[in-house]
């Protein structure tokens, strides 16, 4: 299974820097799209994006300016001989774009939710027998599979020229994210697939400016493969994902705080500190062993008494305390209410489970 893959540009191969592709999140005017593009290629970036049809949530957004958006991608390939990219999610797109000349597509994440559209896609690029990169970015919802089921689909297909984009995934309410990144999910496919080239979204994880800067170096010491980052020549004014869009010229600095980690083996000090986390993370399982236990307990005494398994006053109550607790400890917020929601969801049906059996 994706056994043998190839570098998705031969000639960025051996470069020890992460691949960058950056641009619009929409190509929305001719003059729009080449402003940006001719700023981009003054400061650096060798890869441009820019998405011609939109998926949007709702009717009524702006969809994307369509085919003749591809005519501008040319022109920027022409002007500043960057290269191009463009997301596609059916088999016109994809054909309108390989007959543009577009060099690299990519699956947008509903797309890749969605396996007759990625048999669609890749049956499309089979029949054309193009040789092109495709990135297939995760399913909208963190399902690891699907995200695997639709780079085979594309392998299947006998495109080899395969990278992945995580841009995080979709959760209810609201959260410092727009896509909570879940990395341990990008880390497990990086595991199964040592040779799959993956390409962090920070625009897309983090839905705003600042987080840009903090989410694209997380990538970089993760030891991911490059970064795909929204850039606009007004980002004020952009006609979707205003928010998190940078200028070319922020970008580039963005860019240049970032330091890229060096692969080395692991010297002595850091397999010391390693062996440390190895014991606070059995300490660490030693104590959540030892929690259910007594949330179990609890299960038993709810049962006797026909109590509810989940009182709401006190959820709130226990949750709202660990989080200050935690945040005057110095960690995130929203990382205190994931793991303690994921804890006590646990202890529900530890407890629910006792409830229903009659011997316990
Ligand atoms: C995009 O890259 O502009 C886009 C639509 O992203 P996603 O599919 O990750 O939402
Ligand atoms: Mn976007």
């Amino acid at each position: 299974m994706l056994d043998n893959l190839e570098p998705l540009f031969p000639q960025f191969a051996d470069s020890r820097e992460p691949l960058v592709i950056a641009g619009p999140c929409s190509a929305e005017t001719e003059e729009q799209t080449l402003s940006t593009a001719r700023q981009l290629a003054e400061n650096g970036i060798k890869i441009f994006r820019a998405g011609i049809w939109k998926p949007r949530t709702k009717p009524g957004g702006f969809e994307g300016v369509g085919k003749p958006g591809l005519e501008w991608l040319k022109k920027v390939k022409e002007e500043t001989g960057m290269l191009t990219s463009c997301e596609v999610a059916n088999r016109t797109h994809v054909q309108d774009a390989v007959e543009a000349g577009v060099d690299m597509l990519w699956i947008g994440a509903r797309t890749s939710a969605n396996p007759f559209a990625m048999q669609e896609i890749a049956d499309t690029l089979q029949e054309l027998k193009v040789d092109i990169p495709v990135l297939v970015k995760n399913p909208v919802n963190p399902d690891l599979e699907l995200w695997i089921g639709a780079l085979q689909r594309l392998y299947n297909a006998g495109i080899r020229r395969l990278g992945a984009i995580h841009r995080g995934f979709s959760v209810y309410g609201k959260h410092l994210y727009r896509n909570v990144p879940q990395w341990h999910i990008p880390i497990e496919l990086r595991l199964r697939f040592p040779n799959l080239p993956i390409i962090v979204d920070p625009s897309h994880i983090g839905g705003k400016r600042e987080l840009i800067a903090p989410l694209s170096q997380q990538a970089y010491d993760m030891g991911f493969n490059g970064l795909i980052i929204e850039s606009h020549c007004s980002p004020d004014e952009a006609w979707s994902d205003a928010a998190q869009q940078l200028t070319p010229e922020v970008l580039n600095f963005v860019l240049h705080t970032l330091v890229i980690r060096e692969d080395k083996e692991t010297t002595e000090n850091l397999s010391l500190l390693r062996q440390q986390i190895d014991r606070i993370d059995s300490d660490l399982m030693e104590i959540l062993a030892k929690r259910f236990e007594v949330a179990r307990e609890i299960g038993r005494y709810k049962k006797l008494h026909r109590m509810p398994v989940v009182q709401a006053t006190r959820y709130n109550d226990v949750i709202k305390s660990r989080v200050n607790t935690g945040t005057a400890m110095q960690m995130d917020k929203e990382f205190l209410k994931t793991i303690l929601l994921a804890i006590h969801d646990e202890s529900v049906r530890q407890q629910i489970e006792i409830i229903n059996d009659r011997d316990r």
